[in-house]
């Protein structure tokens, strides 16, 4: 794996890599030295050059699943990464929204509710923003219309089966129903986020293969296959490229907007992982 990431910094030096979550394995039970064990691996296998900003989101295997996450969990994370897991990153005038999605179970445990009251705040300020430029007519394509969502659990889709692209689930596996809050997210969960921030793209991980596939007819989600060989015997990324048309589109599965994301899931002990 760490051949694979210093060949694809090597090939394809991009600006951003975002990794989408289960950076580790056992972060949901490891001890504090196998946690700091595990970092330092972490630092030594992801190095990269000071031109390429490495963005790491939250996923099960780092904090637990719903029922296992607790704040000293996602603190520990987050202070790894010296960010809050939800967050926007801008880059060239196009807006990451990062999302702890492990906390969007919707039931109003404290993790949860700080989650959504920081969403619902990003919402606010990107309406405001959005609204302002409105009344003074200025150009509105670096506000809304440019909204990147980023993070591990894809939304909700039954199954598989309507997935397309070259990394989707093999014939066998893709009619297999979707468990809500354990492979994907709630159906509320997913309408909220789309409703609240009505994105151009989704950029998810968690189910190993690769899915393309068109919410509510407007909003596209690409599901990013694994990284990892223990997932699948064809580690995958994706690579998205900037162009200068601020105003194109996503045709096709061609994503043509800014920076460069990747999936990775950084698993040690194969026998652990659950997901
Ligand atoms: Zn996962």
């Amino acid at each position: 794996m760490e051949r694979a990431f210093q060949t694809a910094m090597w090939l394809l030096r991009p600006e951003m890599v975002f990794i989408l979550g289960d950076i580790f394995d056992e972060g949901k039970w490891s001890s504090q030295k196998h946690w700091e064990d595990d970092v330092r691996r972490f630092h030594r296998m992801f190095r990269h050059s000071t031109d390429t900003e490495l963005v790491v989101l939250v996923g099960n295997h780092d904090i637990g699943f719903h029922y296992e996450m607790d704040w000293f969990k996602l603190q520990r994370f987050e202070k790894v990464f010296n960010a809050s897991s939800t967050r926007i990153v801008t880059k060239k005038g196009v807006n990451f929204l990062l999302v702890n999605s492990v906390a969007l179970h919707g039931d109003g445990c404290p993790i949860c509710q700080s989650v959504e009251k920081e969403l619902i705040k990003i919402s606010r300020e990107l309406n405001c923003s959005l609204q302002v430029r409105r009344r003074k007519k200025r150009p509105m394509l670096t506000v809304m219309f440019s909204l990147c969502i980023l993070q591990h659990y894809p939304l909700y889709r039954v199954s598989d089966a309507g997935c397309t692209g070259q990394d989707a689930a093999p014939p066998e596996e893709r009619n297999l129903l979707f468990r809500e809050r354990y492979d994907v997210l709630s159906k509320e969960a997913s309408q909220r986020l789309l409703q609240w921030f009505r994105p151009r793209l989704i950029l998810s991980g968690h189910t190993h293969s690769g899915c393309e596939v068109l919410h509510d007819n407007k909003y596209p989600e690409v599901s990013v296959p694994s990284f990892s060989w223990r997932n699948r015997n064809n580690p995958s990324l994706i690579l998205v490229r900037e162009t200068t048309d601020t105003t194109s589109q996503i045709h096709g599965g061609e994503v043509t907007d800014a920076a460069v994301a990747l999936q990775m899931k950084y698993q040690q002990n194969l026998a652990s992982a659950v997901c």
